[in-house]
């Protein structure tokens, strides 16, 4: 059985005032249980303020992205070595804003997950396609590609050592979510591709979320899903009313 995960994607939001607050609000409001794992990924200048409130709640702290070298000559960078060291445990890589705004490319994805393994942090690998790349039919082929370059030269034991999210690009931040029967199709996709490249149990282990406009209204359909383990979710993670909506969902 797949535990649920629904992490929290804060980007550019927050200040650590905010940051302290709502991470409190959430960590005092989560319901008891392990029926379903919870993350969230603030900005980097706020988690070492909400790793200090987290130490002790079971609340995953992440990050939203971070080089593949562990030091070096990359002004403006952050490694994942000093990710782990501040207690992050989770990283999100290759989501649509870091690869269309910021240059992030399949390459750099998989250098990241590898870097993220490196240093016992869970990679949580976001593949997706643009509206275009619908239109033309080309969503599976660009998914599978997206997929197969992030975990080139990956070893898995057991399947639970990464994430995949699947989020449509224009669904992120649109409030139009994919319909469960294209989330469904590219979720099964994305899991033949897994038991391809790791085999079947292997597969079977890794957690699937989705991600694009799920918010409390939207994400019944989506959660009750039997191929979604999952959300990761960006505008309803910053209130923590919203975002404990969805968790209590996904439980
Ligand atoms: C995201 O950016 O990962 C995301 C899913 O955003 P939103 O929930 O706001 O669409």
């Amino acid at each position: 059985m797949r535990r649920p995960l629904v992490v929290g994607n804060w980007k550019m939001n927050m200040t650590e005032v905010f940051a302290v607050a709502l991470v409190d609000q959430i960590a005092e409001a989560l319901p008891s249980g392990d029926d379903v794992e919870v993350a969230v990924a603030p900005s980097f200048p706020c988690l070492r303020a909400v790793a200090d409130r987290l130490a002790g709640t079971s609340v995953l702290l992440g990050a939203q992205n971070h080089h593949w070298e562990d030091h070096g000559p990359f002004t403006g960078e952050v490694s994942p070595r000093m990710l782990a060291e501040m207690g992050v445990r989770l990283s999100i890589l290759g989501h649509s804003e870091r690869r269309l705004l910021f240059g992030d490319t399949d390459e750099r994805v998989q250098k990241k997950v590898a870097a993220a393994h490196r240093h016992g942090l869970l990679p949580v690998v976001c593949v997706g396609e643009q509206e275009s790349e619908r239109d033309d039919g080309r969503t599976l082929a660009v998914v599978e590609r997206q997929l197969r370059r992030a975990l080139a030269g990956t070893e898995l034991e057991t399947g639970t050592e990464v994430v995949i999210a699947y989020e449509p690009i224009w669904a992120i931040g649109t409030g139009r979510v994919a319909t469960p029967d294209q989330i469904g199709e590219v979720h099964r996709l994305i899991r033949e591709q897994l038991a391809s490249m790791f085999g079947s149990t292997t597969a079977e282990a890794v957690r699937i979320l989705y991600g694009g406009s799920v918010t409390p209204e939207t994400c019944r359909p989506v959660l009750d899903l039997a191929e979604v383990d999952g959300a990761l979710v960006g505008g309803a993670s910053l209130a923590a009313r919203s975002f404990l909506e969805i968790v209590g969902a996904a439980a």
